[in-house]
């Protein structure tokens, strides 16, 4: 086996010129271009006789050229050519466009293979654009062609014909995986599946040889978080907080009962408080799940041991409301809290900053602006960062930076299941709020198209003339340059439609995330006290508002939508003592489209949500990917692939508990592996 580093331009066939693009697709060394993997694969290798072919079908065929190509100019560089071929069954007849070279490949009375979609009309077969080979050779047809992701400037059979090299270079590659582990999960050879994953001979092969480099890539991910995991627990020593602090202190003073999900996680978690380790916890609840109340019993706690508490929100109108809301539970305890956002006249924060850090203020919350630099604690012993998922891990770790171990309460109303947990958030325990609270209403859900828009204005109108509001989303601000955007709605066109025409006897306001803060807020303010009957918005309400009054939720474009997404906005209705509905308005209908609107109207669960969402989407686009500190991985997919993932769990488990930093003669391997991947996906995983 040669060095993998080597650069890839002098892998034979690709050159300075094609090595430029080829690092375009991020390929730099040979490394680089045999774990290019291929996005997709087509069969080429079913030959079959002319006359059996169906119509649309691709498949390859064998057969003479019974005439010349045909060629015919249109103009200076277009042109058709045609060629008439036979087998024993039947004749065919091929057409390129704009190939007239194919004119010297191809001799009238020699048999090819010809590899293409064949149409069927008046009778006549009917081959377009083949690719084809002279029997004899298999480069383009008579097997699976891998098909890789590409850009504009390298073609196809270029990238295959570079790897097909790439890999006769590197020779024989060397196991990367401890035979143990090969032998108990019945995994093919290292070396075995790198070729057959891009040259498979059949399926089989190719499903082995996939199955072999995922369970690479998971085990070395899932080992690396484990470490992690069991390294922050072994080491750090934090707040052991007040046995004598009584949760129910609270918890009994309280209008109403809390659930029993509640009551099991807040006593998790004052077992991790009262432990010297510091807690590190994941709340993940459904929207309206009651997340909010644990979060302060919890603080109350904290500060009754003699500890500060940072709330940090996502929003400026969520960190408001979580103010008022900590201010009316724990304020009769004689605790105090304070603001701190991004919209503060400077002396207003000058004086915030100054009680927070003499320790006049028992609880800060706020947003971003709780983790600049100067923000200075006197003692901060809990953190909870609310509905994580918008926040980086970076920002996590420079909040708890801020005390000396803190404890950390994550909150998440992104409902993930429990295994991809496992690898997004790695480094936590895990808390889940199953049930809601018992006067949550069901929210009515429809979906519709366009053309009932009439009667569901109506509708508005008689639940707003009842006293009720209502929130309209749309996917877009402003008008853009999407080339479907005539067909969507943005916040600011419709809320001008609605102010001057159809709701102009109404309140309408119009709330977007490019509008300065403090009006915002103003707007948000207003829709709370009722002042406003129909609030047409962006998704900057996706979080977490609390307006009871609220009953009606209309979202425009709503295939625009992440399902997931969908339910957090669904959320926001439903919250008080009225019938509430949600009107999904689509535009166009495929099936998939009809498919998630019905799982929409179906079930409110959000779990079950999730799951469909990850099924229908993948796991890519469930999480948006980078921005949520989500691994990369090259050839896993987190859906696809959760079978593999409990196995490689399990074993990663038993690993680590036996050898947490793969010390062993038997997992050497393991430990190279683990280590090539967290040099490079570190920051993202931690
Ligand atoms: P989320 O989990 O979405 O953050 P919140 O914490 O905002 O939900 O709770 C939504 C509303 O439900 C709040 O007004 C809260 O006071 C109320 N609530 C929480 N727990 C209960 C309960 N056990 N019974 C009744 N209402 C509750
Ligand atoms: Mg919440």
């Amino acid at each position: 086996m040669i060095d993998l580093k080597k650069e890839v331009q002098y892998v034979k066939g690709v050159g300075p010129a094609r090595a430029r693009s080829l690092n375009k697709l991020g390929i730099y060394t040979l490394e680089d271009l045999i774990t290019y993997y291929p996005r997709d694969y087509e069969d080429r290798s079913i030959i079959k006789n002319i006359a059996d072919v169906q119509d649309g079908e691709k498949c390859s065929i064998e057969a003479v050229a019974v005439s010349n190509i045909n060629l015919r100019m249109l103009g200076r560089y277009k042109s058709i050519e045609k060629l008439i071929v036979k087998d024993e069954t039947d004749t065919c007849m091929i057409t390129w466009f704009n190939q007239p070279y194919i004119k010297t490949q191809i001799k009238r009375g020699e048999k090819y293979r010809f590899f293409g979609k064949i149409t069927i009309k008046n009778g006549v077969r009917e081959l377009n654009s083949p690719v084809f080979d002279i029997i004899e050779k298999n480069n383009n047809t008579g097997k699976i062609i891998p098909v890789y992701p590409l850009t504009y400037d390298i073609r196809a059979s270029d990238i295959r014909k570079a790897i097909q090299n790439g890999l006769t270079l590197a020779g024989k590659l060397n196991e990367i995986m401890p035979e143990y582990i090969l032998n108990k999960y019945n995994l093919i050879e290292y070396n075995e599946a790198m070729n057959q994953i891009h040259f498979p001979n059949d399926f089989e092969s190719f499903r082995k040889a996939r199955k072999r480099l995922v369970f690479d890539e998971l085990l070395s991910m899932q080992l690396g978080l484990l470490r992690l995991k069991s390294e922050n627990e072994k080491e750090i020593k934090g707040i052991k907080y007040d046995r004598n602090v009584n949760m129910s202190d609270v918890i009994n003073d309280l209008p109403f009962k809390l659930t029993k999900a509640q009551l099991s996680v807040l006593e998790e978690i004052d077992k991790d408080m009262e432990k010297e380790k510091p807690m590190n916890r994941l709340l993940q609840g459904d929207v309206g799940s009651g997340k909010t109340i644990v979060a302060m019993i919890a603080a109350y706690k904290a500060v009754k041991s003699g500890y500060q508490v940072a709330i940090l929100a996502p929003t400026m109108i969520l960190a408001k409301q979580h103010l008022t809301n900590f201010e009316k539970i724990l304020g009769k305890y004689g605790i105090k809290c304070e603001g701190l956002v991004g919209g503060m006249t400077a002396k207003q924060k000058r004086l915030a900053l100054e009680k927070i850090e003499n320790g006049e203020v028992d609880i800060v919350i706020g947003t971003h602006a709780l983790l600049e630099e100067n923000v200075t604690f006197k003692n901060l012993g809990f953190v909870v960062t609310d509905e994580q998922h918008r926040f980086g891990v970076k920002q996590r770790s420079s909040i708890i930076a801020k005390g000396k171990n803190p404890d950390v309460l994550v909150m998440t109303a992104t409902p993930i299941p429990r295994t991809l947990a496992l690898i997004l958030y790695g480094d936590l325990d895990i808390s889940i709020i199953d049930e809601l609270p018992p006067n949550r209403k069901h929210v009515e859900t429809f979906a519709v198209s366009r053309k009932l828009e009439p009667r569901i204005n109506e509708f508005v109108k008689k639940e707003i003339d009842k006293g009720r509001q209502c929130y309209v989303v749309c996917p877009l601000v402003e008008e853009s340059d999407d080339p479907d955007a005539p067909k969507l709605k943005s916040a600011v066109e419709l809320g001008e439609e609605y102010k001057n025409e159809i709701f102009k006897d109404y309140k309408v306001e119009v709330l977007h995330g490019k509008m300065k803060a403090k009006e915002k807020d103003e707007i948000m303010e207003r829709f709370k006290n009722g002042e406003i009957d129909i609030l047409v918005s962006t998704t900057v309400i996706e979080v977490g508002v609390d307006v009871p009054n609220a009953s009606l939720m209309i979202i425009e474009n709503a295939e625009r939508f992440g399902l997931a997404q969908l339910h957090q906005l669904r959320g926001r209705v439903g919250r008080g003592e009225y019938e509430s509905y949600c009107i999904l308005k689509c535009n166009g209908g495929n099936d998939l489209i009809r498919e998630r609107m019905e799982i929409m109207t179906k079930t409110d669960n959000g779990f079950v949500i999730a799951e469909k969402d990850l099924e229908l989407r993948g796991s890519g686009d469930f999480f948006g990917t980078k921005q949520h500190g989500i691994p990369e991985f090259k050839i896993a997919n987190l859906f696809q692939d959760m079978e593999t993932l409990k196995e490689v769990q399990s074993l990663a488990m038993q690993i680590i508990s036996q050898d947490l930093y793969l010390e062993k003669e038997e997992n050497k391997l393991l430990n190279i592996l683990v280590k090539k991947r967290f040099t490079t996906k570190a920051e993202l995983t931690i």
